[in-house]
């Protein structure tokens, strides 16, 4: 954990201090759970674990801790992203794994999909079916997912108990934690050991999730049963949903594409025990290269989202005069987004906004289901 000179860069009178998950091999949280899941797989005796990835990090990771435990890896990895991230391919075929571009023509619901649309781009909700359905005709074979499960989370939780000691070091307390949101897997890590410890009579710091304006779950979606994948093969989940259908615009913050939000963090949330805001790319792109140009770490345009979130709290405090602790995750490194990085600068980065007509309709699709 680090703290920024927050003084000198924003004339803030906060201090701002990050959690940084870019150490591990795979340059994220993410191996934070993909050991455990890759291991208790392996105990349980399964050969062979499938899964999606959008920007990479997670097909990455349990690529890496599949190699661990002699397990193969199969990753359906959206096309866009698989197109854009040859880099990310070849870390995971160097770790071992085989990787397919999703929509694929190895699964019959991949199959559909591109006799419908030869050019489909592909969502994570569709490589999450395609992973499935591969896992669904084999004994030996499991499906992992990155995010959004109550065990992602708990495994993650690892990120706040580690920064509550950290902050014990440095002798201080966060009145804001903030993290930024996909699935909500390093935003509860980080935020729900501050939560619990507020529950049971501890400090109460504001817990702030930070989401794309393009693909806006939590400010935007609805609190309802859906699906995590577009074929409608998972179970249902109670959560804050764009609907299984929807297709957000392509942006660079791939990891944060995804139409749901874990189930217990919408929960919490509709306790009222968390906030939640969503920002453009252009702007989380801005507030990336401050603070590369502050601390020398290029975060991943997931993180850029939480690098805002955090700016955005820091200029608050120096509007009211408050000398507030800030503390927020640094969820991962941008050392394979460089091509995103290389459009902002020339400019090309474009905020599209999602198409209202799409989202009503992928919100009147939501199942009916009794409360
Ligand atoms: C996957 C990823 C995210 C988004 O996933 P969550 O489950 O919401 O944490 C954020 N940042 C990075 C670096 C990622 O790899």
């Amino acid at each position: 954990m680090s703290q920024i000179a927050s003084n000198t860069t924003l004339g803030t009178p906060a201090k701002i201090f990050y959690k940084y998950e870019g150490v591990s091999p795979a340059g994220s949280h993410k191996p934070n759970t993909a050991i455990p899941q890759a291991w208790y797989n392996a105990q349980a005796g399964v050969r062979r674990l499938t899964t999606e990835t959008g920007a990479g990090q997670w097909g990455t990771s349990l690529a890496f801790a599949g190699q661990l435990f002699g397990l193969d890896v199969q990753v359906f990895q959206v096309r866009v992203s698989y197109d854009q991230k040859p880099y990310r391919r070849a870390v995971m075929e160097t770790y071992g794994a085989r990787c397919i571009a999703s929509p694929s023509t190895e699964t019959a619901y991949g199959r559909r999909i591109l006799a419908e649309r030869p050019d489909h781009p592909g969502s994570l909700g569709i490589a999450i079916s395609e992973a499935v359905e591969i896992a669904a005709q084999r004994d030996d074979t499991k499906y992992a997912l990155g995010s959004v499960l109550n065990h992602v989370l708990l495994h993650q939780t690892i990120i706040g108990l580690e920064a509550m000691e950290q902050m014990q070091m440095a002798d201080t307390w966060p009145d804001v934690v903030v993290a930024c949101t996909g699935g909500g897997s390093n935003f509860a890590g980080i935020a729900f050991p501050f939560i619990g410890h507020g529950l049971r009579g501890g400090p109460k710091p504001r817990i702030v999730a930070v989401e794309p304006a393009a693909c806006p779950s939590l400010t935007r979606g609805k609190y309802a049963y859906d699906y995590g994948d577009t074929a409608r093969l998972t179970p249902l989940t109670k959560m804050h949903t764009l609907g299984s259908t929807f297709t957000p615009p392509g942006f660079h913050a791939g990891g944060l594409r995804y139409h749901g939000m874990a189930p217990l963090v919408s929960h919490v949330k509709e306790l009222g025990l968390m906030e939640a805001v969503a920002y453009t790319q252009v702007d989380c792109f801005a507030a990336g290269v401050q603070f590369a140009r502050a601390e020398g770490i290029v975060p991943a345009p997931e993180a850029n989202h939480a690098v805002k979130g955090a700016i955005e709290e820091a200029l608050r405090c120096k509007r009211e005069g408050k000398a507030e602790t800030i503390l927020f995750n640094l969820s991962g490194h941008g050392h394979f987004d460089m091509a995103a990085y290389q459009a902002y600068f020339a400019g090309q980065l474009k905020d599209e906004a999602y198409d209202e007509r799409e989202l009503a309709q992928a919100l009147s699709g939501l199942p009916a289901v009794g409360a």
